[in-house]
């Protein structure tokens, strides 16, 4: 297995890192990238500027020995700020301890050191030059050069389709093999707006804190830039009275900006001009099966289950996917072996995270103003706090542990019913009945004693 050249299409943050994996093992590795190196080249805005980094994408680089370098580009995110529509400020910390914290990167810093890395470990890149098409018959690729439409057709051993949500490995997979696939859009997209620092560079706002400005049916958020500015991302629907159809001219998009978000549109440089010019994104759900065909090729990250981003998930899934495969190369001696149990293991994963991702918003958007939900995230903690390794609040498995998501899953939902129960007729976490709580927790919840087991495997 170990002679066989393995071909990568996507050199985004999945691609880059498994290629560093690969290459580590001394597999020959190619990537192909539509676009092209975005070491040399500006890449057009659109995509998300900065992303959430939390355990398992921290894990991951750890095993790569990248960690160390990308740590100097983080802004440490322990809590939220929450905005209201009066400007008032409500800041809620992830957990009790500092070991609650996510990371605030820069998408294309982070991309640059992966392209690097991958590249120092012998992985060939071919930038400008995407795929169009597979021919799972003849194993070849059909590849095209952006520059000048150029076609070719590539024999290949083995192809990792790590090209994004949009995948056109998946594509192929879908028409030739009939693997089953469901786009789940969402009806709401989204829109990036700067933040730039203040005029001594000081940020506007609260650095270490991910900011929503939660308005019921849309919101506003904002992550960290190291140089003081911050990202700020509208999350809205694509169609309806208050969405981006309606929402076209300069007055009308002024209007509700100086509505719904008074505190923070001063601190904008240019709104308006940023709401008429950046790119409305989409935002989907992909759910498809099987991952994998024969020996020929594989899915892998977005490309395999592209997710909403309201866990900030998508990425350090999709990194968690790089050192679940690095793991099984331990293990198998055929490739074909190593794809069907890869997606045996991180299927119910994905459709896992794929389902909390889709809960997140909601908690985002709108719970969050709720003051039920400060009482039972109290109530979270209490129990945590009395039940450790057994108790742990589902949104810190997701993101501050390396619990495989379906399990995180499972033991949240029954975790919902317990703090139903308890917070039923009570305003204050002091009025919980702690013996109550104590019974339904020994009762339901067996203890993660394999919780250091999960966390090191
Ligand atoms: P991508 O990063 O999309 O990379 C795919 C690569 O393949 C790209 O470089 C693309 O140019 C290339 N490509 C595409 N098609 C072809 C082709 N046919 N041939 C050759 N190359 C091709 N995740 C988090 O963990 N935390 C967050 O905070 C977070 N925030 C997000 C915010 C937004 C608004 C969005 C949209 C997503 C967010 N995500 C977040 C999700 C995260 O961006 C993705 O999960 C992650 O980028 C997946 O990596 P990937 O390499 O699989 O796909």
């Amino acid at each position: 297995m170990r002679t066989k050249e393995i071909t990568l299409v996507g050199g985004g943050l999945a691609g880059c890192l498994l290629a560093v994996f690969l290459a580590r093992r001394r597999f020959p590795v190619r990537v192909f990238e539509r676009l092209p190196d975005m070491r040399k080249h500006r890449i057009p805005a659109g995509r998300s500027i900065n992303l959430s980094l939390s355990t398992r994408g921290i894990h991951a680089l750890k095993e790569v020995g990248l960690y160390r370098e990308i740590e100097k580009h983080l802004v440490a995110m322990p809590g939220r700020m929450i905005h209201d529509q009066a400007g008032n400020l409500l800041y809620q910390p992830y957990g009790r301890d500092e070991s609650a914290v996510h990371f605030s990167v820069e998408r294309a810093v982070l991309n640059k050191i992966l392209l690097d890395a991958a590249e120092a470990a012998g992985t060939k890149f071919f930038f400008g030059e995407g795929c169009e098409w597979v021919d799972f018959e003849n194993r070849r690729l059909l590849l095209r050069r952006e520059s000048d439409d150029n076609r070719r057709a590539l024999p290949f051993a083995t192809v990792i389709g790590t090209d994004g949500a949009g995948s056109a490995i998946r594509h192929a997979m879908i028409e030739q093999k009939g693997i089953d696939c469901r786009d789940e859009h969402l009806p709401h997209g989204y829109k990036e707006l700067a933040i730039p620092p203040g005029p001594d560079g000081a940020p506007r706002l609260e650095k270490n804190a991910l900011h929503i400005w939660p308005r019921g049916g849309f919101m506003l958020i904002a992550l960290p830039n190291r140089d003081g500015s911050f990202t700020a991302t509208l999350f809205l629907p694509h169609s309806g009275s208050v969405s981006f159809r309606t929402l076209t001219d300069e007055r009308a998009i002024l209007r509700f900006l100086e509505t719904e978000f008074p505190d923070v549109l001063p601190l904008m440089a240019n709104p308006v001009h940023d709401f008429l010019n950046h790119p409305t994104g989409t935002l989907g759900t992909i759910r498809c099966f099987p991952w994998h065909v024969a020996d020929q090729a594989l899915l892998l990250g977005d490309a395999a289950h592209a997710v909403v981003p309201f866990h900030g998930q998508g990425m350090n899934c999709a990194f968690e996917d790089c050192v679940v495969l690095d793991r099984l190369l331990d293990e198998h001696k055929d490739l074909e072996s190593l794809y069907l149990e890869f997606e045996t293991r991180r299927k119910p994963d994905a459709e896992a995270i794929a389902d909390m991702a889709l809960e997140n918003y909601v908690e985002m958007r709108d719970s969050v103003r709720d003051p039920k939900f400060h009482l039972r995230k109290h109530i979270e903690w209490l129990l945590e706090e009395r039940h450790p390794g057994r108790f742990i609040p589902r949104y810190a498995m997701v993101m501050f542990h390396r619990i495989p998501y379906a399990v995180a899953k499972n033991r949240g939902d029954i975790e919902a019913r317990i703090i139903d129960r308890l917070s039923e007729s009570i305003e204050r976490v002091e009025d919980v009945d702690l013996g109550l709580a104590d019974r339904l927790v020994l009762e339901s919840l067996e203890p993660l004693a394999s919780l250091t087991e999960y966390n090191h495997r």
